[in-house]
């Protein structure tokens, strides 16, 4: 990562995830000879922690600048066009580097222009609710299409615990909904592997697993909204994020429940609907991919083959060696239920239905967004072995 200033080069993110972690972004800037800092943010995120950062900075010695980011006309904040120029031209030139303020779209908003601006960023989040913020794949819509952008990374991330807290609940039970989808995708990865010959990482499996553990085990405390509990949510997260660097790839956080909420975010872009969270779409789909599973890692494989000529000769006989290892992959997820559960109970989405996704668009869903990706999934396998919902009154067979 080099910056058009002379800088050392940063080799790992420095992550610090504490009480006011926010005042340590000051002695830092200047330990790293920033002079010139711009805060991209919201209105939102100014209020939650932008203008507190930006007075603690200039009581440094700093001069940094406010950069705020329009909403669109329903309020949701979007990474298109429009929004990516407008914040381009409010970045002034002699800024030395960029401060992401916010969540999500913020920090892609950020990423992006970083990378093209080529300035380093740090990344301060105001709520933990999406695994994104370690990550240099800045998702962002060009003609109403999302797309991943592959940019930069942070190079420091400084999560203030007090201001987690106080971020509205939608935002923690997304960043569980995000989390529970690890479920899933692990799986996925796995069965790209058995299947597609994809590449696979022991140990960057091993790391996203542990995290969504601890969320498990200390989900209680997420729920509580203790100190403990929000920053275990955030470290999770941000370790997920890590993964996906070190790896190259997005499959260890992203199987078949992303490409669902991917498909579903593109169909409410359409149509003009208000956006609902990343991590509540990933939670919703989730429950529906466990069903989904569960149900597949039931079928008799010599049965659904029978009459299929749409899979290769070859790809059959893999299929055949390789069916009981995926099967035991499937039954190894949670119920549906006990992910519907782990939502609820901090407040979340569990059903589309409840995020005003109805069962035309959950039907096209399920059948279309393997198309999305170039990659394997049990929804794909599904998919080519004809095993799914055949139609809108069958979904029920996957839904809680
Ligand atoms: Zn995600």
């Amino acid at each position: 990562m080099f910056s058009r200033f002379s800088r050392e080069p940063i080799k790992e993110i420095s992550v610090t995830v504490e009480r006011s972690a926010l005042k340590k972004v000051a002695p830092y800037l200047i330990r790293r000879g920033y002079e010139y800092p711009c805060l991209i943010m919201d209105e939102m995120t100014e209020a939650a922690a932008g203008e507190k950062l930006a007075v603690d900075l200039e009581t440094s010695g700093l001069q940094p600048v406010r950069c705020l980011v329009e909403a669109k006309g329903n309020g949701d904040v979007i990474a298109d066009e429009s929004t990516l120029i407008r914040t381009l031209l409010c970045v002034p030139r002699e800024s030395d580097g960029l401060v992401a303020v916010g969540a999500g779209t913020i920090h892609d908003i950020t990423r992006l222009i970083a990378d093209r601006m080529n300035l380093p960023f740090i990344s301060v989040p105001t709520a933990a609710s999406v695994d994104g913020f370690a990550s240099q794949g800045a998702p962002i819509i060009l003609d109403g299409v999302k797309q991943t952008v592959q940019t930069c990374a942070p190079e420091a991330i400084f999560a203030d615990t007090d201001v987690l807290q106080s971020a509205p609940q939608a935002m923690i039970a997304a960043g569980i909904g995000d989390m529970v989808g690890k479920y899933t995708s692990l799986i996925d990865w796995q069965i790209s592997r058995l299947i597609a010959d994809e590449p696979y990482d022991v140990e960057g499996a091993a790391r996203t697993s542990r995290a969504l553990e601890r969320c498990i085990q200390c989900h209680q405390s997420i729920v509580d909204r203790t100190d403990a509990g929000i920053e275990i949510l955030m470290k999770s997260l941000i370790e997920s994020g890590k993964v996906m660097m070190q790896v190259g790839h997005s499959r260890p956080a992203s199987g078949a429940e992303h490409h669902l909420s991917h498909y579903w975010e593109m169909d409410f872009l359409r149509k003009g609907k208000p956006q609902v969270l990343h991590g509540e779409k990933v939670g919703v789909a989730t429950v529906l991919i466990a069903g989904l599973y569960r149900n597949l890692s039931h079928v008799d494989l010599l049965s659904a083959l029978s009459d299929d000529d749409s899979i290769s000769e070859e790809r059959k006989i893999r299929l055949q060696t390789r069916w009981h290892d995926i099967q035991a992959l499937w039954k190894k997820i949670p119920s549906p239920g006990d992910i519907a559960a782990l939502l609820s109970a901090v407040g979340g989405p569990t059903r589309p239905q409840d995020i005003g996704i109805d069962s035309d668009l959950v039907f096209r869903s399920l059948h279309e967004a393997h198309l999305l990706r170039d990659r394997y999934t049990g929804l794909k396998l599904a998919f080519d072995l004809q095993l799914l919902p055949e139609t809108t009154a069958d979904l029920a067979s996957v839904m809680i």
